[in-house]
Parts: structure tokens; sequence; C-alpha cells
């Protein structure tokens, strides 16, 4: 039930209307991840989402679609939820949320301008890694070729994306490896920012018992900072991209703007 539920945005987002979409998460199965593992996904039933609108205050011009991948509901009652916002904050100009690749997927180019130009402005989106090995063994559910399209899906639709990739992912020894595969990999996209998460192991996730069982090995603090220097190294964005390392996970908090500001964030990292 939504409104028992612990609600997950990104903090750049605190100020806007929180409206909720789906409980729970439809994939659920990520092994380093434990935010739902308590919670049935459910979509929210759109007398709910009519009645948090009508409870808000309607001069309201940011929106935030709540739900692990909201737009996992599809777009016919996607179209329905746009509509209700139109309806209520008439003043609405821009509705972000989180997404994954495989949703993203589902949706066609036309289906995605079409949000587009009914406000869907922005999207964060896990990609994590840019190995195949790493994806598959975090059960994340896609593919870098799958990444690579669907974000230049997003780019053709004008839909800004937030690219988060979690170092640490691939585990002891390998972090240099998929340090330089993710850094080609997003080097592919026109992101407006590149969010970057250090892998914290949570107890009831499946990557604490695969440690427990021998089948995971965590790389060390001197690894993973190696990993994130490796990554910053290697990223050769075309366009201004925002490079953020302020999650609560990573021990060393950066912000600046690549290209322009490489070499100064890189000093900061030896
Ligand atoms: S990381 Fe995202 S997609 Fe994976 S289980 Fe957690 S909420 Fe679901």
């Amino acid at each position: 039930m939504y409104r028992n539920e612990t609600i997950y945005f990104p903090g750049t987002e605190a100020r806007n209307v929180l409206v909720p979409v789906t409980s729970g998460c439809p994939h659920n199965v990520c092994t380093f991840c434990t935010m739902y593992k308590e919670t049935k996904y459910s979509p929210v039933d759109l007398s709910d989402i009519e009645y948090e609108l009508k409870n808000v205050d309607p001069q309201s011009d940011k929106v935030f679609l709540v739900g692990a991948d909201p737009l996992c509901v599809g777009y016919d009652r996607i179209s329905s939820i746009l509509n209700l916002i139109r309806k209520h904050l008439p003043h609405c100009a821009r509705i972000t949320a989180y997404c994954s690749v495989r949703t993203l997927a589902k949706y066609t180019l036309e289906q995605l301008k079409d949000l587009c130009n009914r406000g869907v402005t922005a999207l964060y989106i896990g990609f994590e890694s840019g190995d195949d090995e790493v994806l598959k063994k975090a059960k994340k559910g896609h593919t870098v070729a799958m990444a690579i399209e669907q974000a230049e899906k997003l780019s053709q639709a004008g839909i800004l994306f937030s690219t988060v990739i979690m170092y640490g992912l691939a585990g002891k020894g390998k972090g240099v490896e998929n340090a330089i595969k993710t850094a080609e990999m997003v080097s592919k996209f026109n992101t407006y920012k590149v969010v970057t998460m250090n892998l914290t192991v949570f107890e009831g996730s499946e990557i604490a018992d695969m440690i427990r069982a021998g089948e995971f090995v965590e790389a060390d603090g001197a690894e993973k900072r190696l990993e994130l220097k490796t990554f910053l190294e290697h990223l050769d964005m075309k366009q201004s991209t925002m490079f953020d390392t302020r999650h609560a996970t990573n021990p060393i908090k950066l912000l600046g703007t690549l290209p322009r500001d490489k070499e100064t964030l890189l000093a900061k990292l030896k």
C-alpha cells in the first residue's frame, strides 16, 4: 500500500510534488538492492493518484512520479496520469521519474516524444555498469547494447536523463576493467549528468548472501577509489555533462562539469 511505504526520490526532487504511481518494484531482483524487498509490486489506483493531486498546491510546476520504475505501468496508464496532472496542476512544466532500461525498451520513440511534449522532461536511470557480465551477475535485467539503444532513443525523443553507475559492483580485482567498459558505454550517451554510487552491501540483499557463500568478493576502498578514478579518466563526454559523486554512498564527494573540470576532479582522486 503506497501510503505506508518508504518513498525514495533523488535529493534534487525534494521540493517537488511527489505523485505516487507504483508500490514496490516490478523487477525486485537486483542482487545489491533491498529497497522494495518487503513490498509487493502494484500500481497505485488512478483514484488515489487523483486524490493526492487534489491535495497539493495547484500552482505547483514540478512533479516527481514516485515508484521504483513508474513508467512500467505502460504508455496508456502513464498517459492517463499525465492527464490528471494537467487537470489538477495546470502550470506543471516538469515531470521526472526513476526509470529502467527494461521499461524504456517497451516504449516506442513516438510514445517517448509524446511524453516529452506533455512534460516528462528528465529521467533518472540506473545503468550501473558497462560490462554485460557484471550486469548479468547483478541481475539488472538489461544488457549494454540495450542500454545504449534506449539512451539514444531518449535523446531522439528529447528527454534528458541522469546516468547512475555503481562502482564496486564487479567485485575484487575487476574494478579497473569495469570502469573502462562503463566509461566507454557512458561516453556514447548524451546524458546531462553522471551520478556515481558506491556498492554498499546491505543485510538482506542477495549480494550479502553471495559474499557469505564465497560467490562474490568485495573490492576494498583503495580498489574502489581506483575504479572511480579510472572511470573518470576514460569518460569522453562530447557535450557538457555534470559529474556528481555526492550520493551518500560515496566517501569522496565531487561535483563538476565534464569535460571542462576533468583534470581538477581527477586531482582530487589522487
Ligand atoms: S535496483 Fe531498482 S530495479 Fe533493481 S530491484 Fe532495486 S528498485 Fe528494483
